[in-house]
């Protein structure tokens, strides 16, 4: 297996790219280490798949290098790379049976046959696939042909990396959630440097130790998903993890604090002296499970931030109540026990978890 060195890569699908915006990757400079677990997490466009195609050969990047262990592999096609890739849909042989399918990417590269049948066998039992073994997948489902594909991507256990991109997009839920576990097993045991290519956090969040956030190209965010849940580097991450994610609102920094449609909020000392530091546009956000909302007798006298209460949701663990006050809805995690009174009330902003973000960007 490798450690996978980014170094100055970017790319463009444009022969002669001037802005930023003719970039499908922006200019990026990335250590993924040998042996590592790692989700690469974004929305629709953002460069996903053109990143996980300049890793796997498939595609040249038009700037910048891919070292394999300190190997230059920027210009070796797929092949001469040693790595395995899934896709979103199946990539199988009909006509072949099941075994045949599993044992194809080891046969075509000479292993000895008591070897083969030893790997189908433990790939196949590993994803529920020993009795199928005899079957053609020509009259298997969607669901089946794509673990397959999945087994085919795991049978060698020779390769550098195995890229997998968006691999369960056509598997029903119950068994997508059946091979992440199966996949975060095997990683476990065999310790590939696997990239798994997803839009969904979830996805994301249980499969990887490292996730890397995209948008609009770049990587906002490389980190464990404890780190990008306590300390989102960009409002982007912060808003896209976590359910519901961040609450972001525009806010001033004056007399020692920060003030969001008229209202004061507090902010440690370490932060207000980082902010002073920043030109740009200054947001403030928090998480809604480091908010509390008192209502009732327990709001009165409380210092905090007035706000209406729009609506109180029961998603049966906790309670999520969607709060108002001047231009900023605000929403709030509370327990299920936690009791809403009235439509108004005051909402605390615990202090360590008050995050200043100036152009988008974390203020540490
Ligand atoms: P993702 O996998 O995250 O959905 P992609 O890497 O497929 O994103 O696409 C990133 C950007 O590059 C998008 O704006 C997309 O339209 C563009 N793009 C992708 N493939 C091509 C291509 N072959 N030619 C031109 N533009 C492309
Ligand atoms: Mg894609």
């Amino acid at each position: 297996m490798a450690r996978i060195d980014l170094k100055g890569l970017a790319h463009s699908y444009f022969p002669d790219p001037k802005t930023d915006e003719d970039y499908a990757l922006r200019r990026m400079e990335h250590v993924w280490e040998d042996g590592g677990a790692y989700a690469l997490l974004g929305p629709s466009g953002c460069g996903k798949t053109t990143l996980l195609n300049i890793i796997s050969g498939l595609l040249t990047p038009s700037h910048g290098q891919v070292l394999f262990d300190g190997k230059d592999v920027t210009n070796l096609a797929p092949e001469e790379r040693n790595i395995a890739q899934v896709f979103q849909f199946p990539v199988i042989y009909d006509t072949m049976t099941v075994y045949e399918n599993l044992a194809f990417p080891l046969r075509n590269r000479g292993v000895d046959a008591k070897r083969v049948d030893a790997r189908v066998r433990e790939i196949a039992g590993m994803l529920d696939l020993t009795g199928k073994l005899k079957q053609k997948a020509r009259g298997l489902g969607a669901d089946e042909k794509q673990t397959i594909s999945l087994g085919r991507g795991l049978v060698r256990d020779d390769v550098s990396a195995i890229l997998f991109d968006e691999p369960l997009t056509v598997i029903d839920p119950h068994l997508k959630w059946v091979l992440r576990r199966k996949l975060k097993e095997i990683h476990n045991k065999l310790r590939p440097t696997m990239v798994y290519v997803t839009h969904d956090q979830v996805e994301a969040l249980t499969f990887a130790d490292k996730v890397v956030v995209m948008y609009g190209g770049k990587v906002v965010q490389l980190g464990t998903p404890q780190e990008l849940f306590e300390n989102p580097a960009h409002t982007f991450v912060g808003y896209f993890i976590g359910s519901p994610g961040m609450n972001i609102m525009d806010c001033k920094i004056d007399d020692g604090a920060a003030w969001v449609d008229g209202q004061r909020i507090g902010l440690s000392d370490r932060l207000l002296e980082a902010v002073s530091k920043q030109t740009g546009k200054i947001e403030l956000g928090i998480r809604p499970e480091f908010l509390t909302l008192e209502t009732g007798d327990a709001a009165k006298g409380s210092d905090g931030v007035d706000v209406n209460i729009i609506k109180v949701e029961d998603l049966g663990q906790y309670k999520i109540a969607t709060t108002r006050f001047g231009a900023s809805e605000i929403k709030v995690k509370l327990g299920e026990d936690e009791q809403v009174v009235g439509q108004s009330g005051v909402l605390r902003f615990a202090p360590e978890w008050t995050k200043l973000y100036a152009d988008s960007q974390l203020v540490a």
